[in-house]
């Protein structure tokens, strides 16, 4: 599907978003409302929704829990201070609410391709007004348990980490496996979470990722243990990782 989404995109090519946007249903991704002309994926009232999630652009670079725009947090807020994330830093769009929450959630359970378009852009956003210490070889993202990709036919964080990779540039590419399948984590505690996702990644055959520069993308990131975990996978066969999310959850 993310062919589709791809070739759709390249089709549309210099055509311009008023050409294409009249090719695309015109319904709000937020709130499922009808656009006006002059509204591009979200009403009105859901850009004002976004922009909340989005807030003042002040976020941890650990745990991406909103700390104001003014906060120093780069050893961790009051939030993550016990978690040292093997990760080096966190982008992030927002708040996992509002129209955000909504456009995950249709990438995830009725793989909302306009969805997919716009939460792309947001996460480049997200990622060019970061001030990384490094330059990305490559975009990759959290694989999904096989069976689980299966069933859903997609996994949602490589439809935004190809996005990602078609908007920037970047080279995208598969890194990763899991290799076990995890409960899911929504009621586990923090602790529990760590415990859950360890040994759950490990390197795709015939990879090589020494001393590449990653960009690892996921859409949800609630207390960082999954996305911890993938890059220490990387970090052990010689890279540097980042993590890049739609939205922080439980923040
Ligand atoms: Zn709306
Ligand atoms: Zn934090």
């Amino acid at each position: 599907m993310s062919g589709t989404v791809d070739s759709c995109r390249r089709g549309l090519g210099e055509l311009g978003k008023a050409v294409g946007d009249t090719l695309l249903p015109r319904s709000c991704q937020g709130c499922g409302g009808i656009l006006e002309t002059n509204e591009r994926g979200l009403c009105v009232l859901c850009w004002r929704g976004l922009q909340e999630a989005i807030g003042d652009g002040g976020y941890c670079p650990r745990c991406g829990s909103s700390v104001g725009a003014f906060t120093q947090a780069n050893g961790g807020c009051n939030r993550c201070r016990d978690f040292g994330p093997r990760y080096e830093r966190l982008a992030r769009v927002g708040l996992y609410r509002g129209p955000l929450a909504e456009m995950i959630r249709k990438l995830k359970f009725r793989r909302g391709t306009d969805s997919a378009r716009l939460l792309g852009e947001l996460l480049l956003g997200a990622v060019e007004g970061v001030q990384w210490q490094m330059k990305f070889d490559q975009v990759s993202w959290v694989p999904l348990h096989w069976w689980r990709q299966w069933c859903r036919g997609y996994n949602q964080a490589e439809l935004l980490g190809r996005r990602l990779g078609d908007l920037s540039g970047w080279r995208t590419g598969r890194l990763l496996r899991r290799v076990r399948w995890t409960a899911p984590q929504t009621h586990l505690s923090r602790h529990d979470r760590r415990e859950n996702v360890r040994g759950a990644f490990a390197l795709r055959r015939g990879v090589d990722v020494t001393d590449k520069k990653i960009l690892l993308v996921d859409d949800v990131l609630t207390t960082g243990a999954t996305a911890s975990e993938a890059a220490g996978v990387l970090r052990k066969a010689g890279a540097r990782v980042a993590v890049a999310v739609v939205a922080v959850a439980g923040a």
